[in-house]
Formats: structure tokens, C-alpha cells, sequence
């Protein structure tokens, strides 16, 4: 077990955050469970204020920084979603915020960030460069830098999902989860297997630069090379300093699994035409695994985390169309 996070952190993550977020809807899926034959359910992160789960680790995060903290403010950076969602806590709760981005995120999200009112850093194409941009900025201006999934008030806070999973559905026998960093399984599992040891946990990624398997593969946190994905918001590294998230997810995680553009592509178009769905990509990963029959279903109901809404709608309309919406990916220069 990490000490750093555990699952009695989640609970309290809970209660700091009620009233703040959404408690989201689990739904029954009628097209999947019909075309699989099997329960399947889907966790509406995608209603969440600022369209996706990532609120829940903001308000956590800056929720738990002391009060010298908060007034120096925070420093994050973000593939678009994790940004927003500390923009707007910081907004609400008075704290500085400033967000640095790769040029990867769309344009969509960048926007909603300024609209926000935090200040956006744009510093280049790669992680690394604008990794020390956060760092620079830090220093300089004495701000608290707040990762995106590797903080284990994060992680708590993304895993009170998996405390109202429980609630709402306390027989589910697995959940499938995105997976990028891997703060949202790490604090799913942590949550769920605290109370259900048997619940099977089940990451899903893309082809394209999927870093936290790549990492397990190789025993230890890898660099690899961002490339432009349907789901954006599940590019980037896992970072090399990586404390928490690796060693969580495998201990926790009991399969991941690989998805490419054509059948995240697949998942967003099923989510729009019968489930009636706007999601974004790194959302739809889940339904595109199933679809694939990429995933062996244990008995019993299992849930699927659909963990945002933030689509470009240019491309997803594109998609719709039956274009390959990844031409432009959604992506600004
Ligand atoms: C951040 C994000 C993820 C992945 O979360 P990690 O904690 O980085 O694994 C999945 N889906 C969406 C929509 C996200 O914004």
C-alpha cells in the first residue's frame, strides 16, 4: 500500500468537496448491454461543471493547500480539462491561477481556460519544455505548483467517483476506466477495492503514445513521444519523477488496454447516435474497448467512466459525417 494515499483520503476528499461537484449520474446503457448481452452502466462525468471529472481533484487540491498557499497561488499544467477544472476551483475559492499548455490542446479548451479568468502560458509543442516553463514560473513568482495526476490530493479527490459508484451500484463487478497519468484509476481502485477487493479495475488507453503502459512494461516510468490523438486528453507523459501514480497503478490496475484512432472514433460516434452522448475522446475509449471486444466481461453489472464532454465539435461533426475527424485532430498549430 503507498502511504502517501489511501483509500480513508478519499473519504475525506469526500466530504471536503460535497456541494461542490456533481454527484453524476450512472446510467444503464441500453445499446451496449443489448449488443453485449451483458450490464452495462455508464458514470456521467461528463455533466460535471467544466465538462469533465478533473474538478473533483481540483477543489481537493486547493482545498487542502494551507492558507499562505493560497495566497501565493497555483501553477499547473494541463492537456486542456485539469486546467480548467483549477481555474474555475481557483476562481471560486479566490486562489492566482496560471496554466501552461503544450500547443496540442485544442482551441476549445484553451479559451474556456481564459474565459475563466486564470493566465494561460502556451510554451511549445512539448511536454518537457513547457514542464519547465511551470517550473520557471514557480520560482519566480513563488507559486505552488499543482500536478495533474501525480499529487495524492488528486488522486483522492478523483477517487471519491469511485465511493459513489459503490453507492449507486454496489454489486458492480468491474469498472472501466481512461487512463492516461493515472490519477483517476489510481483513485477509483483505491476507493473501490478498499470496500470490494474483487472488483476487477480495467485501464483503457490509446495506441498513440499510451506512456503509463509503456511505463509498466518497462518496469519504470518511460518517455515517449506525444503524438496527436481523438484523445487529447489522454496524451502526455507519465513524467520520469513519477512518485505515486506508477507504483499505484501496478498495484491496483488489473488490465489495461489498448484502443487506436478508428475505434476511439467508433466510441464517439456510438456515444452520439444511441446513446444520444456528446463526450470527447479520451471519454470514449471505454465504449470503444467494448465495441472492439477488447475487454472479457466478469459476471455481473460493470460501469463505464465517461470522463468528459470537452469534444471539439467541429471535428466531432466530422466524425459524424464519416470523415476521419483526426486530419485535424481538433488541434490548434
Ligand atoms: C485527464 C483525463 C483523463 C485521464 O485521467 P488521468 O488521471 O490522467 O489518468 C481521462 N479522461 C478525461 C476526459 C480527462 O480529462
Amino acid at each position: 500500500m503507498n502511504p502517501a494515499v489511501q483509500a480513508v483520503d478519499v473519504t475525506d476528499a469526500h466530504r471536503r468537496i460535497a456541494g461542490l461537484v456533481q454527484t453524476t449520474p450512472l446510467v444503464c446503457s441500453q445499446s451496449l448491454s443489448a449488443l453485449l448481452n451483458h450490464d452495462v452502466r455508464l458514470k456521467l462525468e461528463s455533466v460535471q461543471e467544466t465538462g469533465s471529472f478533473k474538478l473533483r481533484g481540483a477543489f481537493n487540491r486547493l482545498l487542502t493547500l494551507s492558507v499562505e498557499e493560497k495566497s501565493r497561488g497555483v501553477v499547473t499544467l494541463s492537456t486542456g480539462n485539469h486546467g480548467r477544472a483549477v481555474a474555475f476551483a481557483g476562481k471560486k475559492l479566490g486562489i492566482r491561477t496560471v496554466v501552461c499548455l503544450t500547443s496540442l490542446v485544442p482551441a476549445n479548451k484553451v479559451e474556456a481556460i481564459r474565459a475563466l479568468g486564470a493566465e494561460v502560458h502556451i510554451a511549445g509543442a512539448d511536454q518537457d519544455i513547457v514542464e519547465a516553463e511551470v517550473d520557471r514560473l514557480a520560482a519566480r513568482e513563488g507559486l505552488v505548483v499543482v500536478s495533474p495526476f501525480d499529487d495524492p490530493e488528486i488522486i483522492a479527490g478523483q477517487g471519491t467517483i469511485g465511493l459513489e459508484l459503490l453507492a449507486q451500484q454496489p454489486d458492480l463487478s468491474a469498472v472501466i476506466v481512461p487512463l492516461s497519468g493515472g490519477g483517476l484509476i489510481s483513485g477509483i481502485a483505491l476507493a473501490m477495492k478498499a470496500v470490494r477487493p474483487e472488483m476487477r479495475v480495467i485501464g483503457v488507453t490509446m495506441d498513440n503514445g499510451p506512456a503509463m503502459v509503456l511505463s509498466q512494461q518497462a518496469g519504470q516510468p518511460v518517455s515517449v513521444e506525444e503524438l496527436p490523438s481523438l484523445a487529447d486528453s489522454l496524451t502526455g507523459g507519465i513524467g520520469l519523477a513519477n512518485k505515486h501514480t506508477f507504483g499505484l497503478v501496478r498495484d491496483l490496475v488489473d488490465e489495461m488496454v489498448l484502443v487506436s484512432e478508428a475505434e476511439i472514433a467508433d466510441g464517439l460516434r456510438h456515444a452520439y447516435e444511441q446513446e444520444r452522448l456528446i463526450i470527447e475522446g479520451g471519454a470514449a475509449v471505454g465504449i470503444a474497448a467494448l465495441l472492439a471486444r477488447r475487454i472479457t466481461l466478469p459476471a455481473g453489472p460493470v460501469a463505464v467512466i465517461l470522463s468528459g464532454r470537452n469534444v471539439n465539435i467541429p471535428m466531432l461533426t466530422k466524425l459524424l459525417h464519416g470523415e476521419d475527424g483526426s486530419a485535424d485532430g481538433g488541434v490548434v498549430a
